[in-house]
């Protein structure tokens, strides 16, 4: 009864189903929850939502200086909602941010529920986006992979000037960037795969983030500002414009590495940053080729089965990759590795981030000392 609900997307969108999962899978999930136990910030962000809303005006018309005029008009006309939602607790369902298309000839419609998080910052500047792209296409409607990666390359575009102007808020967008990240190219990436390989599903409006995310990094990372203002206003004809960047990624390429002052958690910096903690500590140097251990480590970022943990000053310390023991999916094989001396410190990170890791590496900590009495 679903079954053609992933072709109508994928024809909708113009996407080949070969290209499509290719795609997928050559990306490196966004991965791992690397953290460290003194590196959150004490406090939030401290921006309303008309300065929310003011940031993104800023941030766009920094990058897009050539449609200027339009995201003006946007930040000026647009009606929207922007306040917090009543009868929805703080742990309640939140509604979710949307932007809604009054046809051609009329402004669309902005709504957030905002309560001040980074993660709310993100969502006025991804639905401003929303809205600027309607404007910017003259209502020519844009199929949702396209959509959405305008949307993303709004948030992308905000982070980039934060991290110019802001630099305290440019930490607080970028962890919530990546915690978001962490869902569109870890569950929805996955849903989006099985219905690629043919499981019978309904139709999911997520199924567009994964390819999004990596289109709009993609066009970043390739692009410049005439190939965004060239999308925001390609409306119906927007795949083609897309294409080239949604097959960009080599098969097992990484992604490149951040900008210095990113919070440190890419997946490229990760990789490099386990195999600087297994050369300081002698760890895995002599038992494994760098093409098994790259393979391994590769997997574990995959199934985010990878933890870094950071110093007080943001440096690795130590990481933990780990897999389930044949048989017993609640038991798990633990490889640590922590810098002399700071053992106490990736335990505790361990701790407070995943809990139930950090029981097993305790066992195996107790069973290498009993192995070490017993010699
Ligand atoms: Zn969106």
């Amino acid at each position: 009864m679903h079954k053609n609900d992933i072709d109508n997307w994928l024809a909708i969108n113009n996407l080949q189903k070969d290209a499509t999962l290719r795609a997928m899978e050559s990306s490196l999930r966004v991965p791992i929850i690397a953290q460290s136990v003194d590196l959150a910030p004490a406090v939030g962000p401290q921006v309303d939502a008309e300065q929310a809303w003011s940031l993104a005006t800023s941030a766009l018309l920094d990058f897009l200086p050539k449609i200027a005029g339009m995201i003006l008009h946007t930040s000026n006309a647009i009606p929207r909602c922007l306040t917090a939602r009543e009868g929805t607790g703080e742990q309640g369902a939140r509604a979710r941010p949307f932007t809604y298309d009054n046809g051609p000839g009329h402004l669309p419609f902005v709504s957030c529920d905002y309560r001040g998080s980074a993660a709310d910052i993100l969502d006025v500047v991804h639905e401003f986006t929303h809205a600027l792209q309607i404007v910017v296409s003259h209502g020519d409607p844009m199929p949702p992979v396209a959509r959405e990666t305008c949307a993303f390359l709004g948030e992308a575009i905000l982070i980039d000037w934060a991290r110019r102007h802001r630099l305290t808020l440019a930490e607080h967008l970028d962890r919530a960037w990546q915690d978001a990240g962490a869902v569109y190219l870890g569950p929805d990436a996955d849903a989006l795969s099985r219905a690629l390989h043919g499981a019978s599903a309904p139709y999911d409006y997520r199924w567009n983030y994964p390819l999004a995310r990596l289109a709009a990094s993609a066009l970043l990372r390739e692009g410049n500002a005439d190939d965004v203002v060239a999308l925001l206003g390609s409306g119906s004809k927007a795949p083609a414009n897309l294409a080239r960047f949604l097959v960009g990624a080599a098969p097992g390429s990484l992604p490149p590495l951040s900008p210095p002052t990113a919070s440190p958690v890419d997946a490229y910096r990760q990789v490099g940053a386990i195999t600087l903690l297994d050369l300081q500590t002698g760890h895995e140097s002599d038992q494994t080729s760098i093409g098994e251990r790259y393979d391994r480590l590769l997997d574990c970022m995959r199934k985010q089965t990878a933890f870094i943990a950071l110093g007080g000053s943001g440096n690795p310390v130590g990481y933990a990759l780990w897999r389930s023991r044949p048989g017993d999916a609640s038991a798990f094989a633990v490889d640590c590795c922590a810098s002399p001396g700071e053992e106490e410190t990736l335990m505790r990170a361990l701790q407070s981030a995943v809990p139930q890791i950090a029981g097993h590496v305790r066992i195996a900590a107790r069973d290498i000392a009993k192995g070490r009495a017993d010699d």
